[in-house]
């Protein structure tokens, strides 16, 4: 499906999305399951594009619904493999990330094997990969990062935003580092002029700049204000 421009959500991933862009250059943003590369390469060759024109594998983070085809795809493509410092240690195994550690007991359990990889290059926050900038967005990871097309305010959001219907929600606290940092991540990306998200599971979501503002408010005190606004507004209806 393409979503704009030159930009495609890959069908048929279990679990996490994987956005193919194709322009200026063939990149994937975040690339789904260990087992799901020939998938991912064989939507590539439905839009008449090769493995060897795959150039970029940037990742969101190192959670394995988001990295774990990386490896297998980097040994049947031209891609090298971009990720911040942080996810990069959590994929070399250098540094234990309780996400990927829960995911890969789980995984093994339906017989996928996580692979440990290391990283080409690392992201910092500014750099531009196949026209889209990367934001930094701490807090379901500590090196967690979303990828921003300003020039039609399309934002690949892996996992530090999630689209439950028409709400969008910080990540829970049980999957989050830290659920304060998430929430001011996404109010960071509310302050981008985002017109379609993408988040790391779920459909894409249009306009979700008032979504990101809500899902984003100060912990505790903005759903205090509107618990408490409900309740006078219930009252007020029984009278
Ligand atoms: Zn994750």
């Amino acid at each position: 499906m393409e979503l704009a421009s030159g930009v495609y959500l890959v069908p048929g991933l279990t679990l996490g999305n994987a956005c193919l862009v194709t322009h200026p250059e063939v990149a994937l943003l975040d690339c789904g399951l260990p087992g799901e590369g020939p998938a991912i390469l064989s939507f590539l060759g439905e839009l008449g594009l090769a493995p060897k024109d795959l150039r970029t594998i940037a990742l969101t983070h190192a959670d394995p619904g988001h990295s774990g085809a990386a490896p297998w795809l980097r040994r049947n493509s031209a891609a090298r493999i971009l990720a911040s410092a942080g996810e990069a240690a959590v994929a070399a195994g250098e540094r234990a990330g309780l996400g990927r550690a829960l995911w890969r007991a789980g995984l093994a359990l339906v017989g996928r094997r996580t692979e440990a990889f290391a990283v080409d290059a690392e992201l910092v926050p500014g750099d531009v990969v196949a026209g889209f900038t990367v934001v930094a967005t701490p807090g379901h990871t500590p090196g967690h990062v979303s990828f921003f097309r300003e020039e039609d305010g399309i934002l690949v959001a892996g996992d530090a935003v999630r689209v439950a219907g028409r709400d969008l929600l910080a990540p829970a606290f049980w999957n989050s580092q830290s659920e304060v940092r998430a929430r001011l991540s996404i109010s960071r990306l509310a302050d981008l002029p985002v017109h379609l998200l993408i988040a790391g599971h779920g459909a894409p979501y249009r306009e979700p700049g008032a979504g990101l503002r809500r899902a984003g408010g100060p912990p505790g005190f903005m759903e205090d204000l509107v618990r408490r606004r409900e309740t006078r507004a219930a009252k007020r209806r029984r009278r």
